[in-house]
């Protein structure tokens, strides 16, 4: 069996270290509505479509316990779209400020299409906000053959639609590719389309940490915040976890040589 096609998460991924752009847009959004959240909470669920998201933030017992105490009764489905309708704008607002393209990947991206693998790419992203992303992220010389939103196949992660339809426009099979990304959501969308999935670590939601705030930790820390997420990912059920996009080669090559067994 061979691998014929890549398919990239965005936030935490190729852009934005740490995944912060909507980290920081939720930590706006739930003090305005009266709401504050710990950012574990927040960050526990990142990767869904983004409305989906924070309908299963108003399900954890954080924010039930919250609403329970502020507006005395439980959270709601309005509550959610009213939720929804602050976020949209606000991450327009800081969405390219916080979203450059991770070092390395430009060049691993080349690395990857010189050995013949397609380059695909899914989010929890809307569409409006995607294309604004992928024009940035084409400035800076990371352009995916394909960037696919929820919105355009009807539902987002942990649903595989969006990797099945990268495969139908590929014209590769599922088990063909490896989905790569840096949350449970995203390792989950691999697994349900039947794709071997690998977990970015550094670079991503779970250390959560901009490269400034990584580089200020001392190597200690580093390596529990590493073996943390790496625990995490793992136990999500990727087959594999990379600190960064840039050093995915050689874990793409051992499950490419282990499926080839
Ligand atoms: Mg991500």
């Amino acid at each position: 069996m061979a691998i014929r096609a890549l398919i990239f998460d965005w936030a935490g991924t190729t852009v934005d270290h740490g995944s912060l752009a909507p980290v920081l847009t939720l930590e706006r959004v739930f003090p305005q509505a009266g709401v504050p959240l710990p950012q574990a909470v927040l960050r526990r669920d990142m990767g869904l479509a983004k409305r989906d998201h924070i309908a299963r933030i108003l399900l954890e017992a954080e924010a039930i316990a919250a609403w329970q105490s502020a507006p005395g009764r439980l959270p709601s489905e309005s509550d959610a779209d009213a939720l929804y309708a602050a976020f949209l704008p606000l991450q327009m607002e800081c969405l390219l400020a916080y979203s450059p393209v991770l070092a390395g990947v430009p060049e691993a991206m080349e690395s990857f299409r010189q050995l013949g693998y397609r380059i695909g790419s899914t989010t929890g992203y809307t569409r409006a906000m995607l294309d604004a992303l992928a024009a940035n992220a084409a400035t800076q010389g990371y352009r995916p053959e394909i960037a696919m939103s929820p919105e355009d196949v009807g539902s987002g992660r942990p649903s595989p639609a969006m990797v099945f339809e990268i495969c139908r426009r590929f014209g590769v099979a599922p088990h063909e590719c490896i989905k790569i990304g840096d949350t449970p959501s995203d390792i989950a969308e691999g697994r349900n389309a039947g794709m071997a999935t690998i977990g970015i670590t550094r670079t991503g939601n779970m250390v959560g940490l901009s490269l400034a705030e990584w580089a200020a930790t001392t190597p200690s820390q580093q390596q529990s915040l590493l073996s943390a997420a790496s625990a995490a990912l793992l136990n999500a059920g990727a087959d594999a976890v990379a600190e960064s996009v840039a050093e995915c080669l050689p874990v793409i090559q051992a499950i490419v040589r282990r499926a080839s067994i």
